[in-house]
Parts: structure tokens; sequence; C-alpha cells
């Protein structure tokens, strides 16, 4: 009898091939539909160096915005880090925490990675929300 790893069509690795644990989970959740965002996040490498070094410094321009980590209001003509999201942090604030994961503390939008494991798996998550996308326009043009 087949067992249960190769009916479900699982190689074993030749010599001298290194397993890729990461993208072999994130095409087993793709087709289980299980992407799971807490999943994700404590999976989350560092954001790219290059990323965080290019994140565009901002001079504030009125009042009443708060930076998401500190919570203290920026000040006019104050020079903050704006993220591809929109969110504005103190440099301070911000940085600490990209050099620790990827996204934004407010949103989670994600900045690239230098891990190519995670980007593999980002995509393969992106790709799977886009399904589950499709699926939801064709339920509803099909029960609507
Ligand atoms: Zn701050
Ligand atoms: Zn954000």
């Amino acid at each position: 009898m087949a067992d249960y790893f190769q009916e479900m069509g699982w190689q074993p690795l030749s010599e001298g091939q290194a397993p890729n644990h990461l993208l072999h989970f994130a095409r087993l959740f793709r087709d289980y539909n299980i992407f799971d965002e807490s999943l994700t996040q404590s999976l989350a490498p560092p954001a790219s160096k290059s990323v965080v070094e290019n994140l565009p410094s901002i001079t504030i321009n009125g009042q009443g915005v708060k930076c998401p980590v500190c919570l203290k209001e920026h000040s006019e003509g104050e020079t903050v880090k704006k993220m591809p999201c929109n969110h504005t942090f103190h440099a301070e604030c911000i940085l600490p925490w990209l050099a620790k994961t990827n996204s934004c503390p407010l949103c989670r939008f994600e900045l690239a990675t230098d891990d190519e494991d995670y980007e593999a798996f980002r995509k393969e998550k992106i790709r799977a929300k886009a399904r589950e996308a499709d699926i939801e326009i064709l339920h509803n043009s099909m029960f609507s």
C-alpha cells in the first residue's frame, strides 16, 4: 500500500537538495485555504534593508497626526518617515520595528523583505487571496 506521502505526490529530496519548508507549507496552506494572518505575521522576517533605507521622509504640514508607535502627535515642521501605506512614523519608532518585521504596525501593509523564502511565501499568499476573491465574485454572480 502506498503511504500517505506518496499519494500526495511528495518526492523524497534528492542528494544535496535542501528542503524548502516555508514554500512547501505555503503550497499546502494555499491548497487548503488556510492562510492565516497571525501565522504569516509570526513568520515575517525584517523588511528589506534597501526598502527601509529608501522610505521617504516627509515634513509634517499641519497638526493632529499621531505616530502610531509612540502615540505622540507629530509637530508641525517635523521630519517623519512615510510608509507606502501613507502612515507616518518617527524614524526612531519605525526603524527598530522594521528591523524585526516587514509590516506596518498600524495596517499590516507588508514591505518587501530580503528573505527569498518569505517572498515566495508572500506571492503564494497574494495568489491565494486573489483566488478567494475570484470565488467570491463567482459566488455572488451565481447567487445574487
Ligand atoms: Zn513615534
Ligand atoms: Zn500602514
